[in-house]
């Protein structure tokens, strides 16, 4: 084991990256600040941020806009521009305020929607976090994921904001994750920065299989301790052992999820980035109607237990272009309004089986183009076993293997129409 990547294996504390937990209260940690005062931080600084933007005039984005790192100091006894808070003294940094208000615009969140998502609901932390020792947390409407991201990935995100924006300006069917803020909570010394992106996974709707993919064969199977949760996050190896037919679309999803993926590959390629993932949650409707009639209420995921999605469906994802259905069509559909055939942001599909599925996918962790030692290892292991030994050529080998394994083995056309 690397020093400095995993903590000590007794019983008295684990920590996984910066990621630990408080040995007295069983309370996680990062970066030895607790999972509740970094909450309380992050939204007493988003709510001071979008206060203070609110002030300034609506504009076109510059340049320049995109490297304005915007500082504000929150002493526990308050200030004349902050309140006064439980907490030790922080500071709370945001990274490109008008780009980012733009962005979120585009993608229809108003700022009291923002504040009211983030800072006045509590923030629900996700007991199935990466390996990576990230801390995720959702907001409780399920529109938003708060992650913690290490120093090189925030400077990447900043890098890559122009050229990104540009393109989801242009293009909206993309099923990259959605930036809407990158800030940094300094206390006690540390730095603890964090991005707010689209969650993929509404926590209503429970998944019944969940899936990390990334095309590669070599160590893609999830660990034993990954596979005792109530709904594990399998990867490649599963699937194919699971679902060796694949996932059955109707022509014109299939088509338009394939070229989407494309398209996106595409673009990842061309800022290098490598070893992302599709994130995909099935929710099978038919096991769903058994396990409600059936009165089998056995733990499918959702955290809201024997709640059916329909019954809270209005409250759901309001930020447009976000769901899985809107993401590979390109087109949002208009506030609250339901179609017949309400599928709730998935994709329909099938499994072999005949029955009938909804899809929610998504690409996550696209800004760990440059991993850290700790990971330097795997990384050679994997590169000598999928036989690219050019690493100039990477990007482009990682972006066609993952395009055909999604288009070729996960996603297969149906020749007719579904009833
Ligand atoms: P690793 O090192 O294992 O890749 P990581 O810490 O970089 O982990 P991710 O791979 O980005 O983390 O995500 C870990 C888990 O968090 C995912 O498997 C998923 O369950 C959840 N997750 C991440 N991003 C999202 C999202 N946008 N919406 C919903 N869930 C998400």
């Amino acid at each position: 084991q690397m020093p400095g990547s995993s903590g000590t294996t007794q019983s008295m504390k684990k920590t996984i990256g910066h990621r630990g937990v408080e040995t007295t209260t069983g309370e996680t940690t990062y970066k030895k600040t607790t999972s509740s005062a970094l909450k309380g931080a992050i939204q007493l600084g988003i709510t001071h941020t979008v206060g203070s933007l609110s002030q300034k005039a609506e504009r076109d984005v510059l340049m320049q806009d995109f490297v304005v790192v915007e500082s504000i100091f929150f002493p526990s006894e308050g200030s004349n521009l902050t309140p006064a808070h439980h907490y030790s003294d922080f500071r709370f940094k945001t990274y490109a305020p008008i780009a980012f208000r733009y962005f979120r615009e585009l993608f229809g969140i108003r700022p009291d929607d923002y504040l009211y998502s983030l800072c006045n609901e509590p923030l629900i932390e996700l007991s199935n976090p990466g390996a990576s020792g990230s801390l995720f947390y959702v907001s409780s409407d399920d529109e938003f994921i708060i992650k913690t991201v290490q120093h090189k990935e925030a400077e990447f995100l900043q890098k890559l904001l122009p050229g990104y924006f540009m393109n989801i300006n242009q293009n909206k069917r993309t099923l990259l994750p959605k930036f809407y803020g990158l800030y940094c909570v300094q206390a006690g010394g540390k730095n603890i920065r964090i991005v707010v992106m689209n969650n993929l996974l509404p926590r209503i709707i429970p998944m019944h299989l969940k899936y990390d993919l990334k095309g590669s064969t070599y160590k893609r199977r999830a660990s034993p301790k990954e596979r005792e949760k109530a709904v594990p996050i399998h990867k490649d190896l599963d699937f194919i052992q699971d679902l060796p037919d694949g996932l059955l679309l109707e022509a014109d999803n299939y088509n338009a999820l394939c070229k989407t993926i494309q398209r996106d590959c595409l673009l990842l390629q061309s800022f290098k980035i490598m070893d992302y993932s599709l994130l995909m949650g099935i929710h099978n409707m038919d096991q769903a109607n058994r396990e409600r009639s059936g009165g089998n209420l056995g733990d499918s995921g959702g955290s809201e237990g024997a709640v059916t999605p329909d019954q809270r469906r209005p409250q759901a994802q309001k930020s447009l272009y976000c769901t899985a259905m809107e993401s590979i069509q390109g087109e949002a559909r208009g506030k609250g309004v339901l179609d017949s055939e309400d599928h709730m942001g998935g994709i329909p599909s099938r499994n072999t089986k005949g029955e009938r599925l909804l899809i929610y996918i998504g690409i996550i962790d696209i800004l760990q183009s440059y991993r850290f030692i700790k990971k330097l290892e795997h990384s050679w292991k994997a590169l000598v076993h999928d036989g690219d030994t050019v690493s100039v050529h990477r990007p482009g080998f990682y972006a066609d293997r993952f395009q055909q394994f999604m288009c070729n083995t996960v996603f297969k056309k149906i020749p007719h129409v579904l009833n």
